[in-house]
């Protein structure tokens, strides 16, 4: 079930205003440049768009202090749902700071509806079946992979994401990806132009019901696969599969892992190698979706008791997510494993690294600059620690922080072409 503004009252009710949710922990700044989590604060400036000005919104509405207006809509929306502002809260306070952000679209979506470009992502949705209004289609890629569309019969299957199999400009990531795969000998089953989209843009958006309905559709082909493991090229659906879809259906007893853990257990064990030096000093941006915002779902069934006459507790007390258990080390060892690469790490980096601004639909709703502006902000960041290359491993991430970076000669590559650039393919 998704968290209602009430089901997190007692936890997100306790917020003391300290506004550490707009910093990473002081222990971590190196720098004033770059001594800020919330991407949103930093360019709109005002509480209202930090996580604690966004959760006294909630709380506002709930109590009937407050109601929807244009202005209050746009503060809401103008938020990446990166999750840097619930993991710093974390650091003193256990506020539920993203799943509180998804309530209020919710809440919001319910009462005023999203803005006007995030309507066609959700058509999109509906019409063709993903979020991206491209015409191409999800089987597409397979040919070029030298893969045929095989839904049953195998342990494994590689979800594909929407992004990688129908961005043109993606869809070469994925065929390496999946030679890699083969090269590594896993044997995989792919669902080609029968997957669906995991929805996650339509969570983004507000809309529980159509990420409810597909949620559903995805969780049931891959339990009609007999597949006891998924893996995600795209974190989007990592996150979508681990932390949000076992809200909605049940997926016991499949491991979803991402491209990254397969490619670094693969290199591992020595079943591919990379062999080619690439000179280059790279750092390494972690993808919210890989990190912080993956760990997985874990329901609770406890009950809201009154304590000393006022206060509210969740007796047991609820299970929470710190970000620390999100997939950061792998694609780390993965960059150790290619010779000739310097790596140099972000300040701001793991359950602490800064959003490139991608996440959330921003552009969609109207908010480009925003979005530019944040990812120029991450690109200035690595020149800060002298990398030439930012490496990433999500098709969102290195779309957008190859947008901020135009002009300003640093090179953003995907880590799966990285590495099968030095493995030879
Ligand atoms: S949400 Fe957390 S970090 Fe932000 S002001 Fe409230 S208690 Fe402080
Ligand atoms: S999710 Fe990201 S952009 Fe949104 S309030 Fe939190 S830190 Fe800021």
């Amino acid at each position: 079930m998704h968290k209602t503004i009430e089901n997190l009252m007692p936890i997100n009710t306790k917020c003391v205003r300290c506004s550490l949710c707009k910093f990473p922990p002081l222990t971590t700044v190196e720098h004033a440049d770059f001594s800020m989590i919330c991407p949103s604060y930093r360019e709109y400036k005002f509480h209202s768009h930090s996580g604690g000005g966004r959760n006294i919104i909630a709380i506002a509405l709930k109590h009937n202090r407050a109601s929807l207006s244009p202005a209050a809509r746009d503060a809401i929306y103008q938020c990446t749902l990166c999750g840097g502002c619930d993991m710093t809260c974390k650091y003193s306070s256990d506020i539920e700071l993203v799943e509180m952000m998804y309530a209020l679209r919710a809440e919001t979506f319910r009462q005023m509806g999203p803005p006007e470009g995030l309507k066609e992502v959700l058509h999109g949705i509906e019409k063709d079946g993903h979020p991206l209004g491209v015409k191409s289609g999800k089987g597409e890629w397979l040919k070029e992979a030298g893969l045929e569309e095989s839904m049953n019969g195998h342990q494994t299957v590689l979800l594909s994401g929407d992004r990688y199999a129908l961005l043109p400009d993606k869809r070469k990531t994925l065929v390496r990806l999946a030679n890699l795969l083969k090269k590594g000998g896993v044997e995989f089953g792919v669902f080609g132009a029968h997957e669906p989209t995991t929805g996650r843009m339509a969570l983004d958006i507000g809309d529980e019901e159509t990420f409810d309905r597909c949620a559903r559709k995805v969780a049931e082909i891959i339990r009609r696969s007999g597949a006891n493991k998924v893996i995600c090229a795209d974190p989007e659906d990592y996150n979508a599969l681990r932390a949000h879809v076992p809200k909605v259906t049940n997926l016991n007893g499949v491991e979803i892992v991402s491209a990254v853990e397969i490619l670094n257990e693969l290199i591992k064990k020595k079943k591919i190698k990379p062999v080619k030096s690439i000179s280059r000093k790279v750092a390494y941006h972690d993808p919210c979706n890989l990190g912080r915002l993956s760990e997985t779902y874990k329901p609770w069934n406890g009950k809201r008791k009154k304590i000393m006459g006022q206060l509210e507790v969740y007796d047991p007390p609820r299970p929470v997510n710190r970000g620390t258990n999100g997939c950061y080390d792998p694609p780390r060892k993965i960059l150790k494993a290619v010779p000739g690469l310097q790596i140099i790490d972000f300040p701001r980096r793991r359950e602490y690294a800064y959003c490139c601004g991608g996440n959330g639909l921003l552009k969609s709703a109207g908010f480009g600059d925003f979005v530019q502006k944040t990812a120029a902000h991450r690109v200035s960041e690595a020149r800060y620690v002298g990398a030439d290359t930012i490496v990433t491993a999500c098709p969102g991430c290195s779309s957008n922080l190859s947008k901020g970076s135009d002009g300003n000669g640093m090179t953003i590559v995907d880590i799966i072409d990285l590495l099968a650039e030095s493995v030879g393919i």
